[in-house]
């Protein structure tokens, strides 16, 4: 074959034409021969099976059943107006059901003739139903050509109002195969193909659109779904190697008196195991010759900012300066104000930079950075501008790492001609499976362990006919001293409706806690950020005792007296979001309490996640359950979930092959790093085409 044949661009396949190529990049992303012939289906009808009426289940899966129509009759008014057939096989009797084309299948439908019907099942009462069923008369079928499994392709309404069919689709795949002559280039090696018992790319690539049987089909999967998963981690590791390998770290070889002196002097409590352990993974890699590329895990409360301090001491001793960014101005001024309190009278210059500091305030930082003056610069985004130079940055930390985008961490790597440390800490877990597959080019470390003494969050779950005892409730609390958070979901799409449900929640709250005894703060995202920080502040030194909030406050923020936190719909929100919610109390010596309130109509999904939030607090087990329920391109967030592209394989349920396929690159780039030896040519060449074509993704520069 030519090997440029499946770059050829799509409108050259005979049967598409400009129109629909057109629409095929806009709806799939389809160019080239290439990108159709990886466009797997979805699913697969089998039409090698034939169902007995007695065994159907209510299941929604298409079947397959030989039987007669023996009565036929139009139901319902109007709208709700239908045909229904009466449909036997030797077993028992079902209803096919039409909403469209009565008079026509009227005349055309035999009575008493034995047809093969193929739908969608559903039940209703005691009685199963296929609506719009295929039909075929039996003596037509046994005639026909099978196809024994039918594949079903994804697709979209502007494909289909285009005419672009699942059948067109097919018909399309079938000539990419004739004029390919369904030969494609080996990308494995045969040891591999051995090893694994896998079928070669052509078999596999054959089966996966034009599968023989269910056995063939599941090899084929199985081959594409390792060899897509094989890729990505070879491109994970060999990037780890490489950075481990070229990337010069900058040595941070003493102890010195920062970090000593913080650690007898001003540790206000003992450190908890996990955390010593992580200061320990981290002060082995600073200390090495590479560059520290590290993921540290902690659940939200587990002390993730000491660990920060510490390791920045550490930096500071060894000549260099260090910088810790969050993803909010909130964030970014709490951790300055609590790190500076931590500090004391420790001869450490820290200082924030966020979007609001005053221009002269920032030339000034500018300076300081530059001239080494400053030793530590906590801020927001702002942080990477190209205006800030620091003299020399060895340690970066991020902190919350999903709300910050790939492009910004790369532009970390070059605040300095070495690059500096990073440190990337998250309080979303990831369960260990993805961290791996998402992050498999970065170490990782975790706290497993929350500081002693802490009171395990009381969480339950109100419907909003309660809320006149929720609100007695808060009184009770607020009566103690406690201060209360209330929080009303923000989900982008509609964000006028979310505005105005907070609204109408702020003043019914106004109206039920009235002045002066009771003071509400409010904060959202149509505030200017002064407004915010102001109300914020309000709240922060106690002087109101409500926080009516959107998910703006959702990471980070530290008031250890606030003790109850009440999520409005929480059905609304997911699951993850909804354990950092709760994160934001339960970080004083009170009792804290989450209260989930709901309506009465809820998913059997929503079900699971309020459920999993009254019976656990901890965040591995949330995040197992959250990936079991959303996947892990949601579970990640819009962000990574792009990343990831993955056409065939599923992190989560192909966890098994997955492991697989990172043993088999280790494996391989251990024996042979630059894919010289003869046997390994086939892996090389669909490397660096994959490598040129960014086909798989490429995130961190
Ligand atoms: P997170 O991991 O969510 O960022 P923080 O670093 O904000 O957690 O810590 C949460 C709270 O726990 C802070 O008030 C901090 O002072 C306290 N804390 C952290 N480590 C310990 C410890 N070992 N013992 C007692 N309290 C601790
Ligand atoms: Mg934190």
């Amino acid at each position: 074959m030519n090997p440029n044949f499946l770059q050829t661009p799509i409108p050259y396949l005979k049967g598409v034409g400009p129109n629909r190529a057109d629409t095929l990049k806009a709806e799939l992303g389809i160019e080239t021969y290439r990108d159709l012939l990886h466009l797997f289906p979805n699913r697969y009808l089998d039409r090698t099976q034939y169902y007995k009426i007695a065994q159907l289940q209510p299941s929604g899966a298409d079947v397959q059943i030989v039987g007669k129509i023996i009565h036929l009759k139009t139901v319902g008014q109007k709208r709700g107006k239908r045909l229904v057939a009466t449909f036997v096989d030797e077993t028992g009797q079902m209803e096919l059901v039409w909403f469209r084309g009565h008079k026509w299948i009227r005349e055309n439908l035999k009575i008493n003739e034995p047809y093969v019907v193929f739908g969608r099942i559903s039940k209703y009462g005691s009685t199963f139903s296929m609506p719009h069923p295929e039909m075929e008369l039996l003596s037509e079928h046994q005639q026909g050509v099978k196809i024994a499994m039918q594949p079903i392709y994804p697709s979209t309404e502007k494909l289909v109002a285009k005419g672009i069919t699942n059948r067109v689709v097919g018909k399309m795949m079938q000539q990419l195969f004739i004029e390919s002559k369904g030969q494609f280039p080996e990308s494995l090696s045969n040891s591999i193909l051995e090893e694994l018992l896998l079928i070669s790319k052509s078999e596999a690539l054959f089966n996966i659109h034009f599968p023989k049987n269910q056995n063939l089909l599941a090899k084929a999967q199985f081959r594409l779904k390792f060899e897509e998963l094989f890729f990505v981690q070879m491109q994970l590791i060999s990037k780890k190697l490489l950075r481990k390998q070229k990337i010069k770290g900058m040595p941070f070889e003493t102890v010195g008196e920062k970090f000593t002196g913080f650690f007898e002097n001003h540790l206000p409590f003992q450190l908890t195991k996990a955390q010593k352990r992580v200061i320990k993974e981290i002060r082995n890699d600073l200390g090495s010759n590479a560059q520290m590329n590290r993921l540290l895990q902690g659940d939200v409360g587990s002390g993730k900012t000491i660990v920060a301090l510490m390791c920045m001491l550490l930096a500071i001793d060894n000549g260099f300066q260090a910088c810790l960014m969050a993803p909010t101005e909130i964030l970014a001024s709490q951790h300055y104000t609590g790190l500076k309190e931590l500090l004391g009278n420790m001869d450490v210059k820290i200082a924030l930079l966020t979007g609001s500091t005053k221009k002269s305030e920032r030339t000034l930082l500018h300076n300081q950075l530059e001239n080494g003056n400053l030793n530590i610069l906590v801020g927001t985004h702002a942080v990477l501008e190209d205006k800030v130079q620091f003299k020399n940055l060895g340690l970066a930390i991020v902190d919350e790492q999903h709300r910050f985008g790939v492009a910004q961490r790369s532009k970390l790597w070059h605040k300095n001609e070495i690059p500096p440390h990073v440190l990337v800490m998250t309080a979303t877990p990831i369960p260990r499976t993805l961290a791996m597959s998402l992050y498999g080019d970065l170490d990782v470390s975790v706290i497993d362990e929350l500081p002693p003494g802490r009171k395990a969050i009381k969480t339950v779950h109100r419907y909003d006919g309660n809320r006149l005892k929720v609100f007695g409730f808060i009184k009770d609390e607020i009566q103690k001293g406690r201060q209360v958070y209330i929080v009303y979901p923000l989900i982008q799409e509609s964000e006028a409706l979310d505005y105005k449900d907070l609204m109408d929640g702020y003043e019914s709250i106004v109206r039920d806690f009235p002045q002066p005894e009771y003071q509400i703060s409010i904060v959202h995202g149509k505030m200017k950020p002064a407004d915010k920080d102001y109300e914020m502040e309000r709240f922060v030194k106690g002087e109101t005792q409500i926080m009516v909030a959107t998910t703006v406050i959702e990471v980070g923020v530290n008031v250890p007296n606030a003790s109850v936190m009440i999520i409005e719909s929480a059905e609304r929100f997911g699951l993850s979001q909804l354990h950092q919610l709760r994160g934001r109390v339960g970080r004083g010596a009170e009792q804290s309490f989450c209260i989930l309130m709901t309506g009465h109509k809820l998913s059997e999904e929503a079900k699971t996640r309020l459920q999993t939030m009254v019976s656990t607090n901890d965040g591995f087990e949330i995040a197992e359950v959250d990936l079991k329920l959303r996947g892990p391109g949601d579970l990640m967030g819009t962000q990574q979930s792009g990343m990831l592209n993955l056409k065939i394989a599923d992190i989560v349920k192909d966890n098994q092959i997955l492991k697989t396929a990172r043993y088999h690159a280790l494996q391989l780039l251990k024996e042979d790093p630059r894919l010289e030896k003869e046997e390994n040519i086939p892996i090389r060449k669909a490397y660096s085409r994959m490598m040129q074509n960014k086909t798989i993704w490429n995130y961190i520069s």
